[in-house]
């Protein structure tokens, strides 16, 4: 565990949900409340400028794009993950018109699929979404591809993607590659300048622990980034925005790809967040990550025979979740978190858990099997209160 004392953990719980939402790290909470007070309401307006809030989209932006091996300058944040998917594929669908095939995969987080179902309707020039199943992605990727659009790391199974072979495949049938690191950025080494894909994007309350409805970001290739054209285009794209020209003239390279109001509390509390990383490498981060799921599955193999491992067994090939099948899944989960364990549950019958070395350490991990060899074996989960379903699971 490399910096426990930085998060805020309740007494009693085991957070291994951390893949879905990262933990308050405690230095945003003063500073959260700095910007509210110095700079909200002490500077008012004046804060664009005097608190150089107008340029927090792009500097969090080379914060996140450094972990993630992108040049400075390549990387923005702003809007949300969903907003970012529709103008990467925008953008890349935009330089190989001639082309209708949208390659994807049945392991892809919904929302990027229904964004690239909903762009392409919308331009009504016959595009396919295809999806496949990941294992068949690389076969699929034929010279009448347009764009291979994918995310890394599977957010049910955790399975992961080779990146850079499948970039490479992409690249040699003329194909454009896009990449969704929603569940790689914090979590696995990503070396978006080696692995030379167009574009990426993802989010940053996951392994980033940015906050609920932290903005997303997005990363263009440099040599490619002066020929993106932005397809949501808002003002602060634009290359003069308080020219207020009435004409769309596009912000040089990666700028182009804001769209509005930045959010400016969610930026400080992102932007404290993202120092953590100041002096922890991804790497230790990843090996520790590798140690602690190792351990999970030995001991949920030995101790609950009633779950079944649907992650892949090779580390190389997963990300840092690790999920089990379980018929009764959703109430075992609940019972789970009663008892202080907190993963989640990804229907039909997924029992999923993160694990986020940067908070969690061997302790957690066993004391967290122990409490679900419990479960199971006195069937807790049986019990009517673990039955009822809310909004989110
Ligand atoms: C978490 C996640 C999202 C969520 O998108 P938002 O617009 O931030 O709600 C989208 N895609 C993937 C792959 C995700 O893991």
């Amino acid at each position: 565990m490399l910096k426990k004392d930085q998060f805020y953990l309740p007494d009693g719980v085991i957070y291994l949900d951390g893949n879905s939402l990262g933990p308050l790290p405690k230095a945003a909470v003063s500073q959260l409340n700095k910007t509210v007070e110095d700079e909200w309401g002490a500077m008012l307006i004046k804060g664009w400028n005097d608190a150089g809030w107008m340029k927090k989209p792009s500097i969090v932006g080379d914060k996140i794009g450094k972990l993630l091996g992108c040049a400075p300058g390549t990387t923005v944040v702003g809007d949300t993950l969903s907003i970012k998917v529709y103008q990467a594929l925008a953008a890349a669908l935009a330089m190989r018109l001639e082309r209708k095939i949208v390659l994807s995969d049945n392991g892809n987080f919904p929302s990027d699929l229904y964004i690239a179902d909903g762009l392409l309707r919308t331009l009504k020039q016959g595009h396919e979404l295809r999806v496949v199943a990941p294992e068949d992605v690389y076969e699929n990727i034929t010279e009448d591809v347009a764009v291979v659009m994918l995310t890394q790391v599977d957010y049910r199974t955790g399975r992961m993607h080779d990146m850079q072979a499948l970039t490479k495949a992409a690249h040699d049938v003329g194909a454009i590659s896009i990449w969704d690191l929603a569940h790689s950025a914090g979590a696995v080494p990503v070396d978006m300048t080696a692995c030379n894909a167009e574009f990426a994007v993802g989010c940053t309350y996951k392994y980033l622990n940015g906050g609920p409805g932290a903005p997303g970001f997005i990363y263009t290739r440099p040599d490619i980034a002066e020929d993106a054209e932005p397809s949501l285009a808002g003002w602060l794209g634009h290359a003069e925005p308080f020219a207020f020209d009435l004409e769309y003239r596009p912000a040089r390279g990666i700028e182009r790809m804001r769209v509005g109001t930045p959010p400016i509390l969610q930026l400080a509390a992102l932007e404290t967040a993202l120092a953590v990383w100041d002096d922890v490498s991804i790497h230790d981060v990843r090996a520790k990550s590798i140690a602690l799921s190792e351990l999970f599955i030995r001991e949920v193999e030995a101790n609950c025979p009633q779950l079944k491992l649907i992650s892949p067994r090779n580390a190389d090939e997963r990300g840092s979740q690790v999920s089990f099948a379980f018929e009764h899944g959703y109430p075992a989960m609940q019972a789970l978190i009663d008892a202080g364990v907190i993963g989640d549950f990804r229907a039909p019958d997924t029992m999923r858990f993160g694990f986020t070395p940067l908070y969690l350490d061997e302790s957690d991990v066993k004391r967290a099997v122990e409490i679900l060899t419990d479960i199971m074996k006195n069937e807790t989960w049986k019990q009517p209160r673990f039955q009822k379903k809310g909004d989110v699971t």
